[in-house]
């Protein structure tokens, strides 16, 4: 039996993993819970799942808890302790945005098994996630579709025989939309996902694409390959999840309808598998299967994450921070979904890079970024 912490339970990840919980009574059982503000949510899933701990990061604890065995606490230190907790084994990083890299490197210090659906956690802090998880006996296994998909296709592949990877992109919503029409889309326009239901800021993210290139940064920390061996192309009916190519010009593909609970339990198991209900692939139902080149026009924040992945050091940082603020300010409607890329692509453009030697290198990039993001989404007056 495993213990499990749910870092971020209360989201779409945090739904996906009570799915495989479930679906696994003996072999996984719940240590620690934790959400931001939603206790309503955790509360539900306390009682469904009684963890010893509950942790709401960022507001108090409910004044009026039934009597049980959960510990509740609140605060950004309880959320560290949740990462830390010593009964959990497995620890299930489904934060949303840079918030994520201290629970990562804490759970990776004490040596836990981080199955990381916080993409940012190694966009922002990659070479500071890698040296925790070398020196804590940590361990990395990817949530994210496309690689676990890649994972997969590694299994019996020496890195040396690996000639590239293909990340796979549903092309969000707006992949056939006339360019003039996408100025004036509005936040429930871009939440209309065509293939995946997820949490609103991944969503808006797979919308411009900027997911995509925050999946670049993660492969390319996650599997050690320079970012001229990773490709994206864009697949609409989100079958394949990625491809790897060897050497001798084999691709190797995983696929299967779109859910995440199958790559959450290949994070939990790997590299074993356990046998899992959910809707099966049929070729014949699933139909033709499509791909198209990556229009960097259309997708202008994908380029731009790509870059900053290349230039590295606190680059990729900024490009997540930016994107972080400006995607909450589409949400809120203070700025058109262009505006999203011109505000990444200001920053980037104003970012002194520096090499990520320390967490506080990170943090100030982080926070740079995010002054430097409001500053000019309140001065552009296209987008107020
Ligand atoms: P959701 O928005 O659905 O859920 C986020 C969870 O994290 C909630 O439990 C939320 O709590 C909590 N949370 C949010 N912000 C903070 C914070 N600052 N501090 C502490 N807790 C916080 O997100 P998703 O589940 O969609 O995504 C989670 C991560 O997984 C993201 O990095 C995303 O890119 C990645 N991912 C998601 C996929 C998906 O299918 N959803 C697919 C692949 C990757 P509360 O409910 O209280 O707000």
């Amino acid at each position: 039996m495993k213990g499990v912490a749910i870092l971020g339970a209360t989201g779409s990840i945090g739904a996906s993993a009570r799915a495989v919980l479930r679906q696994h009574p003996n072999r996984f059982h719940a240590v620690a819970l934790t959400a931001h503000r939603n206790a309503g949510a955790l509360r539900e899933l306390v009682a469904e799942l009684h963890p010893s701990l509950a942790v709401i990061a960022d507001a108090p604890v409910p004044g009026d808890l039934p009597p049980g065995r959960t510990e509740w606490r609140s605060g950004r230190q309880a959320l560290l302790d949740a990462a830390t907790h010593p009964d959990a084994d497995i620890v299930i990083n489904a934060l949303v945005g840079a918030a994520g890299l201290e629970p990562t490197l804490a759970a990776l210090r004490a040596g836990k098994r981080v199955a990381l659906a916080n993409k940012e956690s190694l966009v922002c802090g990659g070479p500071l996630v890698l040296e925790a998880a070398r020196r804590g006996g940590g361990e990395l296994t990817p949530v994210d579709s496309e690689h676990s998909a890649i994972l997969q296709c590694l299994s019996g592949t020496r890195a040396e025989d690996v000639r590239r990877l293909v990340l796979t992109a549903s092309g969000g919503p707006f992949r056939a939309w006339p360019l003039e029409r996408i100025g004036a889309v509005t936040p429930a326009d871009a939440l209309r996902h065509p293939t995946w239901n997820m949490g609103s800021k991944v969503t808006i993210d797979s919308a411009t694409l900027a997911n995509k290139a925050l999946e670049v940064i993660e492969a390319h920390f996650l599997f050690g390959v320079g970012y001229d061996r990773i490709e994206a192309v864009v697949h609409p009916q989100s079958i394949i999840h990625s491809m790897v190519e060897t050497v001798d010009g084999s691709v190797l593909a995983q696929m299967g309808f779109p859910t995440m609970e199958i790559p959450v339990l290949y994070a939990l198991t790997y590299p074993e598998r356990l046998p899992y209900e959910a809707r099966r692939y049929d070729p014949v139902a699933g139909g033709p299967l499509t791909f198209e080149a990556v229009d960097t026009a259309r997708f202008p924040a994908f380029a731009l994450g790509f870059q900053a992945g290349r230039a590295g050091g606190t680059a990729p940082a900024v490009f997540n921070a930016a994107n972080e603020v400006a995607v909450a300010e589409f949400l809120a409607g203070r700025c058109t979904f262009p505006c999203i890329a011109e505000a990444i692509a200001d920053a980037l453009d104003r970012w002194p890079n520096g090499p990520v030697d320390t967490l506080d290198d990170v943090l100030a990039a982080d926070g740079w970024a995010r002054r430097a993001t409001n500053d000019f989404l309140n001065q552009l007056a296209p987008c107020s």
